[in-house]
């Protein structure tokens, strides 16, 4: 029997996002803080009073957390490293949110590994 047509999820056929045109400085973003390997912006619809995204500049195959390997471990200290120093600048080290969606089922859409960085606000839980 033929096999049937295998269908590639999303996260497998995007070659570039959005976020490769933001660290291309191909469309605009406002920068809260960058070094060699991390990029941190602002949201574009932000969901609180401070809404940072912190994303690897290169991806390496992060499309997301799930595809993870032993190789990101480094880049995955310095993201959470960054998310740190993003909540400091932005004067809310008081209290803040730190959030990885990863697939379709957390509603993840840009295949770019990314952590939203929260605060500003009482945040609730259980987030939605
Ligand atoms: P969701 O869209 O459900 O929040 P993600 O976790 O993939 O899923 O988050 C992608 C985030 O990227 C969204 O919060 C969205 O507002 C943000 N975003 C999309 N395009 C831009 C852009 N050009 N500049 C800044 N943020 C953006």
């Amino acid at each position: 029997a033929a096999a049937a047509a295998r269908v590639p999820p999303v996260s497998e056929t995007e070659t570039r996002t959005i976020f490769d045109k933001i660290i291309a400085k191909e469309i605009p973003s406002t920068v809260v803080y960058e070094d060699d390997a991390v990029l941190a912006f602002r949201d574009i619809s932000p969901q609180a009073p401070v809404h940072v995204l912190v994303i690897p500049k290169s991806r390496d195959g992060l499309t997301e957390l799930g595809k993870a390997g032993k190789r990101h471990e480094e880049i995955l200290g310095r993201l959470l490293h960054a998310a740190k120093m993003v909540a400091e600048k932005e004067g809310i080290l008081e209290g803040f949110r730190v959030v990885i969606n990863s697939g379709p089922s957390a509603c993840q859409s840009v295949y770019h590994l990314h952590l939203h960085v929260l605060g500003g606000r009482q945040m609730k839980w259980p987030p939605g």
